[in-house]
């Protein structure tokens, strides 16, 4: 079946673009357009409809397969992007037989399925259109272009070709193992997990820069925490009032941290005193806390004396302590690790703690260089695989080691793809939007 859809967003622009995949891309091209012009080489067009009304001038360009990005005959249709174009053109695509409008994610399933994608790559496709930030788009882009697919592939290779060596020598059991195969098999597969457990042990740095850093900031009522979030957030996001206990719930906002996609929550000051949604508000506090990957924990410069403070919060190696309102009280040198001085009212201090801030979470992303996991999904195959590994490492029977290997091999290929996926297909693929 040959497919189409608009493949730029809906609504208003200076132009949209309409994509046919499937062996009847030509005769769609041919029908709408005129004859095929020179592949790959955009013509000026006037497109018409089944009468023969005219419906719009176009670019029309055609790729012939295999050389498209689905891999089948493929069309595109550069249209003036107003609503009632658009959907002429996807009108008259309909009236011809063999066409149907494409499922959410169909063109890049069709291009996975032609070995024009690993899953790999398809995933990154799906990061790249949704990153929001540039690190998240740095790591995606890295992804599509195969950084993780080249990593995972190349040690599949690998395993296949340790099983096969086993394999060889156990169909000879006369002669028995010589000792150099075995001695060799088993420094390979040290090798191998010392490099999956390495990778394994990231931080997990690809996801939190896919799904973004949560900060949340803490501390006693009043201390300023809502008035800080207002100051990183540039707008009222969150109500400042002069009573404690007005922030009941958790807010949040969205910021670009330099790249970084960051969710800084300000949660309820937690007192000892309160009704019962300020209790709920604390407890909610107290979980986004533990959930974060980065605590802004802040004091009133008013109500610190010598010696240790007590904040509300024991700080500890995820928490940056600022302490606020200095424009009223100095606040002493910290008694522990360093501490920012801050106030929301004249802005002091706040371009360092945001770069404190920023610093901490960019130690804890992507940065570029080697390729780094992203997904659960990865995850989750990558310690099956280890799990193999370890087994085959410790295995004595050659026959188990291999079946460990060509397990291990196979977690692998699951990954990119090469071996049997088809559960994880539909709910890969139905994360695109329709049109990709
Ligand atoms: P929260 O309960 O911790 O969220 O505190 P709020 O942000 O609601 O602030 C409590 C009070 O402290 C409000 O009256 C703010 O205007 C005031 N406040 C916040 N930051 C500063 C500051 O840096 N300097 C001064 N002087 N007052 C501040």
């Amino acid at each position: 079946m040959t497919i189409y859809a608009l493949a730029t967003a809906p609504g208003r622009a200076a132009i949209a673009v309409v994509r046919v995949s499937g062996p009847a891309a030509a005769a769609a091209l041919i029908a709408l357009a005129g004859p095929l012009p020179a592949p790959r080489t955009a013509a000026l067009r006037q497109l018409r409809d089944v009468d023969g009304q005219p419906i719009d001038q176009a670019l029309v360009l055609w790729f012939p397969a295999p050389a498209s990005e689905t891999g089948e005959d493929m069309a595109e249709f550069q249209v003036h992007g107003g609503r009632a174009v658009v959907e002429a053109v996807l009108r008259a695509l309909g009236a011809i037989p063999g066409l149907r409008p494409a499922e959410p994610g169909e063109f890049a399933r069709r291009a996975f399925a032609n070995g024009k994608l690993d899953l790999t790559a398809a995933e990154g496709l799906a990061d790249l259109v949704a990153a929001e930030t540039d690190a998240q788009r740095r790591q995606a882009l890295h992804q599509l272009e195969g950084g993780l697919a080249h990593l995972y592939d190349g040690w599949r290779r690998t395993l296949i070709d340790l099983s096969a060596r086993l394999e060889a020598a156990i169909d000879f059991p006369d002669e028995g193992l010589p000792t150099d195969l075995t001695a060799g098999v088993a420094r390979s597969i040290d090798d191998l997990a010392v490099q999956v457990r390495a990778h394994l042990d990231d931080g997990r740095r690809g996801e939190r820069l896919r799904e973004g850093f949560h900060v949340a900031i803490i501390g006693r009522p009043n201390v300023g925490k809502s008035s800080l979030l207002n100051r990183l957030a540039r707008r009222e996001a969150a109500i400042v009032a002069p009573e404690p206990g007005t922030t009941r719930d958790v807010i949040e906002v969205s910021l670009d941290l330099d790249g970084l996609p960051v969710t800084v929550a300000d949660t309820a000051g937690v007192r000892d005193a309160g009704g019962a949604v300020e209790r709920e508000g604390m407890r909610r506090a107290r979980r986004t806390a533990d959930q974060a990957d980065l605590k802004i924990l802040i004091g009133d410069s008013e109500h610190i004396g010598t010696g240790a403070p007590d904040l509300g919060f024991a700080p500890d190696e995820r928490t940056i302590v600022a302490i606020n309102k200095c424009d009223l009280a100095r606040p002493g040198p910290s008694p522990g690790a360093a501490w920012y001085p801050i106030s929301c009212v004249t802005d002091e201090g706040i371009d360092a703690l945001v770069r404190a801030v920023t610093d901490r979470l960019r130690s804890q992303a992507w940065q570029g260089g080697g390729p780094v996991l992203t997904r659960a999904r990865h995850r989750a195959e990558l310690e099956a695989t280890l799990a193999a590994l370890d087994r085959a490492a410790s295995g004595t029977a050659p026959e188990l080691v291999a079946e460990d290997l060509r397990l291990a091999a196979r977690c692998l290929g699951r990954i990119t793809g090469r071996v049997d996926v088809e559960d994880v297909l539909d709910r890969l693929f139905a994360e695109f939007c329709i049109g990709k």
